[in-house]
């Protein structure tokens, strides 16, 4: 699949094409939810989307949360003032899980919906990425991950989502959700549209001193490897698609071999710990004083104040700051939050070893796309678990790409590959050479130039 990049700059646009595209994107939005706002001043430039939780300039971004409404900042992320000065134009903002909790784009006030089929869930958190990335013919997504929510929503919506190395690209401008896990990454319908993006917004920025200016490597050493423990918490039907991915693959000239990963299983744990106990602290600072729901009478009793600020959190919200405050909490952080980052150590050693020979491939869920009345009804601990496939690489900051390879009963599927730090490009040419063969279905393409 080529650059709708270069292609959109190749072509003469028909008079009125932004309105039109405007006009067309707001009439199917109303169906899919896919954007809070839409930019109806865009005049020119190759269109961008960005997550809710990323700050653009005068425009309102509230992290898909109640509490942050009203919230318009004066400022550009990093990201998204680098694509603006660079031929691309804002043309909205996308719905998302509150703060980035959850995994189905349901745990907020503006459900993004499957643009294959709206009965079903879009993913999350970057829910309204994907589904603008699926519906629109020439636009990317700046979107945000903290434990597989570019993957996730992006198999599900049959897009490409890229995750860089941790520290790639800045999250200055970002509202965090855990700062040690948090990457701002890219959705696009092809690997070549993610490597235009990521080559302008990546590198050192002076507000962000985790974001470094380490080389990149372009390594690949024609070898896979499949996680034993990770294909066994894969369903059936996933699994059967996936095994004939594996041997496409093989196809491509890769050999491919299974290992079994000792800690792997205690990603989850680990990463729940984690990231709860940074978004608790994240959080805090939401108590209507300087950010966060503004009860204007200051003369009230503290805490009835405070209580009323913080009741604007959504339930999931509310149970983070608990389980967060409780583990970094001084009585008992040893044995979680300490254990947590102990964890987080060994699986960084001992996946990277891995991946020193090879890619790391996954399924990028372990089931297929659920119907959004089957994931409201999960407890909040089978939630969790879907996240086991997209968890090892997010914890510990290595880049993955989740790509589309197969749409049984008309739905996609997609699959993820991993690999070191900072060998990104490797990760986009794997993805490019997977393209050369196979062509990714849409069911729009909004904004489409004949
Ligand atoms: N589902 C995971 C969570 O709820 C990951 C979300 C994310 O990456 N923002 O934490």
């Amino acid at each position: 699949m080529s650059s709708s990049i270069k292609e959109f700059q190749s072509k003469e646009k028909p008079e009125g094409y932004y309105k039109k595209l405007v006009n067309g994107l707001s009439e199917v939005n109303k169906q899919l939810g896919a954007f809070l706002n839409i930019n109806e001043t865009i005049k020119d430039g190759f269109p961008f989307s960005v997550k809710d939780n990323l700050c653009v300039r005068d425009v309102e971004t509230k992290a898909g949360s109640e509490i942050l409404s009203g919230y318009i900042p004066p400022f550009n992320a990093t990201c998204v003032e680098r694509l603006s000065s660079s031929k691309f134009s804002f043309l909205g903002k996308t719905s998302m899980d509150e703060f980035g909790f959850g995994s189905f784009g349901l745990n907020t006030m503006c459900v993004a919906k499957n643009p294959f089929n709206t009965a079903y869930v879009a993913g999350g958190s970057s829910s309204g990425a994907a589904v603008a990335t699926s519906i629109l013919k020439y636009h990317v997504a700046l979107a945000e991950s903290t434990g597989g929510s570019i993957s996730n929503p992006a198999a599900f919506c049959g897009v490409v989502g890229f995750t860089p190395t941790y520290g790639a690209i800045s999250r200055y401008g970002l509202v965090d959700y855990a700062n040690s896990l948090d990457k701002i990454g890219i959705m696009a319908r092809s690997s070549e549209d993610i490597r235009t993006v990521f080559d302008i917004v990546k590198g050192p920025d002076s507000y962000d001193s985790t974001c470094v200016g380490i080389k990149f490597t372009n390594v690949n050493n024609k070898k896979i490897f499949l996680i034993k423990q990770l294909l066994d918490a894969t369903d059936e039907k996933v699994r059967s698609e996936f095994d004939k991915l594996v041997s496409k693959i093989r196809e491509m000239g890769y050999s491919v071999e299974e290992k079994s990963l000792e800690f792997i299983e205690k990603a989850i744990p680990a990463y729940y710990i984690i990231s709860m106990a940074e978004a608790s602290t994240n959080l805090a600072k939401y108590n209507g004083y300087k950010y966060g729901f503004k009860n204007e009478n200051f003369s009230e009793e503290y805490n009835r104040f405070f209580t009323e600020s913080r009741s604007k959190f959504g339930v999931e919200a509310k149970r983070r700051v608990v389980l967060g405050t409780f583990v970094r909490s001084a009585s008992v952080k040893e044995k979680y939050y300490r254990k947590a980052l102990k964890v987080r150590s060994l699986l960084i050693r001992e996946i990277g070893k891995l991946l020193k020979n090879g890619f790391i491939l996954t399924p990028t869920m372990p089931i297929t796309t659920p119907k959004i009345e089957k994931a409201v009804s999960l407890t909040p601990v089978e939630a969790y678990r879907m996240d086991i496939l997209t968890i090892p690489p997010s914890i510990c900051g290595f880049p993955h790409v989740s790509f589309p390879y197969s749409y049984p009963n008309g739905m996609p599927l997609g699959a993820q590959i991993i690999s070191d730090h900072f060998n990104d490009y490797a990760l986009l040419d794997f993805v490019k050479s997977w393209e050369t063969s196979f062509r990714y279905k849409f069911k729009y393409n909004i904004g489409d130039i004949r």
